[in-house]
Order: C-alpha cells, then sequence, then structure tokens
C-alpha cells in the first residue's frame, strides 16, 4: 500500500476523552517500552511521526493516526518499563483496558510487538494472556531481528514457534525498521484485514 497521508488525528489522554470516528477499522500496535513500536510505526509510515525514546517509559496517550483517510494506526502505551512506579502501571493497565473494551469492535488485528532477541518477559505473557482471555488473536512482530547472528535468530524463532501458540498466536512476523526487512509483509496483513 503506497501511504500518501498520515495525520495525527486524535490524542486520548484522559478518563474523558473521546475516541474518533471509526472510518475504516484500526490496527493498535502494542509492546514493551523500547521493544521498537516508534521505530517500526515510522518505518511502516516511511515518514518520522513517532517519538524514538532514548528515554522509555514516557508516553501515556493513546495516539491514533489516520493513513490515507481511511483507516488508523494506534500507537498504544508501551508496557513493563522497570522504572515506573506501581501508581503508572496501574494507569497503563487502566488505559489499556479502556482501549480494548471500547475498540474491540474496530480492531481488524492488534499488532504485539516482541524483541525478538529475548525471552518473553512477564509483562509480555501478561498482555497475551489477558488478549487471549478477551477472545483477540494478535498478529505478533518479532522486532529488531538484524542484531539476531543466524545462529540466534534459528534458535529464537524456534523458540517463539513453541511459545507463541500457547497463547492463541497462529502468526508472527520477524522484522527489522533498521534493513526493513518483512516489513511488506506486516502490510500484506492490513491489506488483508481491510478487505474481509
Ligand atoms: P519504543 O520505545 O518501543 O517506541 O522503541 P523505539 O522505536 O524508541 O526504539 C528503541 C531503541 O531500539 C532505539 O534505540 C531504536 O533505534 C532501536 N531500534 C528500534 N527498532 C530497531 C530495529 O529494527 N533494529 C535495530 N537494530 N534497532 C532498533
Amino acid at each position: 500500500m503506497k501511504v500518501e497521508d498520515v495525520r495525527l488525528e486524535k490524542v486520548i489522554a484522559r478518563p474523558g476523552d473521546r475516541f474518533p470516528e471509526p472510518k475504516a477499522g484500526e490496527f493498535p500496535f502494542v509492546g514493551r517500552s523500547n521493544v521498537g513500536k516508534s521505530s517500526l510505526l515510522n518505518a511502516l509510515l516511511g515518514k518520522k511521526v513517532a517519538f524514538v525514546s532514548k528515554n522509555p517509559g514516557k508516553t501515556r496517550s493513546i495516539n491514533y493516526y489516520l493513513i490515507n483517510h481511511k483507516f488508523y494506526f494506534v500507537d498504544l502505551p508501551g508496557y513493563g518499563y522497570a522504572k515506573v512506579s506501581k501508581k503508572e502501571r496501574e494507569e497503563w493497565r487502566k488505559i489499556i483496558e479502556r482501549y480494548f473494551h471500547e475498540r474491540d469492535w474496530n480492531i481488524k488485528t492488534v499488532f504485539s510487538l516482541i524483541d525478538s532477541r529475548h525471552e518473553l518477559m512477564d509483562s509480555d505473557t501478561q498482555l497475551l494472556g489477558w488478549l487471549q482471555s478477551l477472545g483477540i488473536q494478535p498478529t505478533v512482530v518479532l522486532t529488531k531481528v538484524d542484531k539476531l547472528s543466524s545462529t540466534e535468530r534459528n534458535r529464537q524463532l524456534s523458540y517463539f514457534e513453541r511459545v507463541l501458540p500457547e497463547f492463541g498466536v497462529e502468526h508472527w512476523i520477524p522484522c527489522s525498521s533498521v534493513t526493513g526487512e518483512n516489513l511488506e509483509k506486516i502490510w500484506t496483513v492490513i491489506v488483508e484485514k481491510l478487505e474481509v
């Protein structure tokens, strides 16, 4: 898909903020802080819309980007950053729960980002388990594969092949925002889901 127009349509920062009109659907992106979510959004869109941070765990808003006047990418706040307080973690949970409860019906697929270099962390398994309990089957994006040697890559891919189905996940895409590897596969998923 050719990205011709991207605009930050809506920022949801407070409990009373209203979600935007549905358009053709929405694709939320969620993952641990520092997983590479902003880099992925920028790479997919071919421009810098999301802020690549050296100071993770800061964004607490839900940002709606309207693509080609048709559908949304939804940048959800990152989770699992070790340095945030319990209160902040609780706030994250509330924001994210509100999002899925209010927008479930308009979601085409959830892109759940996981760092390809590591095993799943507690916060990842919590999110995947929670999505599974809501009946949502995410498309997992394994980020930063360019950082893996071919041996590490094989080992990590067999690890994910083993654990992801335990959470009902059937589709995962290893990719890199640096080399652009497999970004077109993410676009293929988006185009397919929009056609359904
Ligand atoms: P976010 O906190 O999830 O939005 O993560 P960012 O996009 O800000 O990225 C966190 C760090 O990982 C930054 O230093 C990025 O440059 C780096 N990064 C993100 N994606 C990739 C990737 O695909 N390959 C490599 N090598 N580094 C990446």
